[in-house]
């Protein structure tokens, strides 16, 4: 064989042989999808599990109130954030041993596709839709109570749904969904499509104000960003935890800032007075948080810092 013969066999060996390594090592196409969004922690004698409903894009530069744009910029980039931010939707189910509670129910399909995947991720930690005996909304917006039904039908039929009045009054309202300028009237529109199975079964039980639910569950109110929106505090052998709903919206400007308000507020005053008296309540008792749009599990504890607030995120458990 002639020297330049021997050099192409042993070129087309090679090729053959990369072909080959390459076929054979492919790397593995990307999954690209998140692990079921569940966390759980126990609360004295009560199982709390945190559940993700996903995330929606918010464009924080058009919803924040009281901020200049320049300093929000800033926050941001501190915490390596940009717009719009990636905003979890945390719901809350706490079995207490004779009662499974659910706190909020995610958005349905109300905050795009990356939101909306509550029931998968009920199940996925356990339990059956079925099995939940009561639902408290936090307030009426529809990234709290959009997952509450699908296609006219109630999501978990055997649970009772209790909501401040104040908040029925407002959002349950066909008069004022009739008055509201036209970008005004889908929040009626989620709300009232949301709730009508538990109404017309019978099974939507509206309180006023500060109310005891059941043993170890409470609404306390905290009128501000809706007339009626409340926190719900959790207690089993003193150990403590409040769920906030939307106390607050980004912990990257209004722990250190909780001045700065939302658009959506009903009211701005209120809700910045309520953020502030519950912010000071969690420092000075250390008890734990759960807040709908903290990212996920939106748990964790308060402590003063400077002038402001500095959230520190639970410590990762591990239940076997
Ligand atoms: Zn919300």
């Amino acid at each position: 064989m002639k020297p330049i013969a021997l050099f192409r066999n042993a070129a087309v060996t090679l090729v053959a042989t990369f072909a080959l390594f390459t076929t054979t090592h492919a790397a593995a196409p990307m999954v690209k999808s998140s692990a079921p969004g569940y966390y759980r922690v126990m609360l004295g004698d009560f199982e709390i599990t945190a559940i993700s409903d996903g995330v929606f894009p918010a464009p924080m530069d058009k919803l924040l109130v009281g901020i200049k744009p320049a300093d929000l910029d800033k926050a941001l980039k501190k915490h390596h954030l940009t717009l719009p931010v990636d905003t979890s939707v945390n719901a809350y189910l706490i079995n207490t041993g004779t009662k499974l509670v659910m706190v909020d129910s995610g958005a349905g399909s109300n905050m795009g596709p990356a939101a909306g995947r509550l029931l998968a991720n009920i199940k996925a930690s356990g339990y059956a839709p079925e099995q939940i005996d009561e639902i408290y909304i936090t307030h009426m917006h529809g990234d709290h109570i959009g997952g509450l039904s699908a296609l006219g039908a109630a999501v978990f039929p055997n649970a009772v749904v209790r909501a401040d009045k104040l908040d029925a009054d407002y959002w349950l309202s066909q008069a004022n969904m009739d008055k509201a300028p036209p970008d005004g009237k889908g929040g009626f529109e989620h709300a009232i499509t949301a709730f009508q199975p538990y109404i017309a079964a019978g099974k939507f039980k509206p309180f006023e104000g500060n109310t005891d639910l059941i043993p170890g569950v409470k609404a306390v109110a905290a009128h501000g960003h809706t007339p009626g929106h409340t926190t719900y505090l959790v207690e089993s052998k003193g150990q403590k935890l409040i769920l906030w709903g939307d106390l607050m919206h980004l912990a990257a400007v209004q722990f250190e800032q909780p001045s700065v308000a939302l658009k959506f507020d009903s009211d701005n005053k209120a809700a910045i007075a309520e953020r502030e008296k519950a912010y000071a309540m969690a420092a000075k008792e250390g008890y734990m948080i759960g807040s709908a749009h903290l990212s996920f599990p939106g748990l964790g504890y308060l402590r003063t810092e400077g002038r402001g607030y500095a959230w520190i995120p639970v410590n990762y458990v591990y239940i076997p």
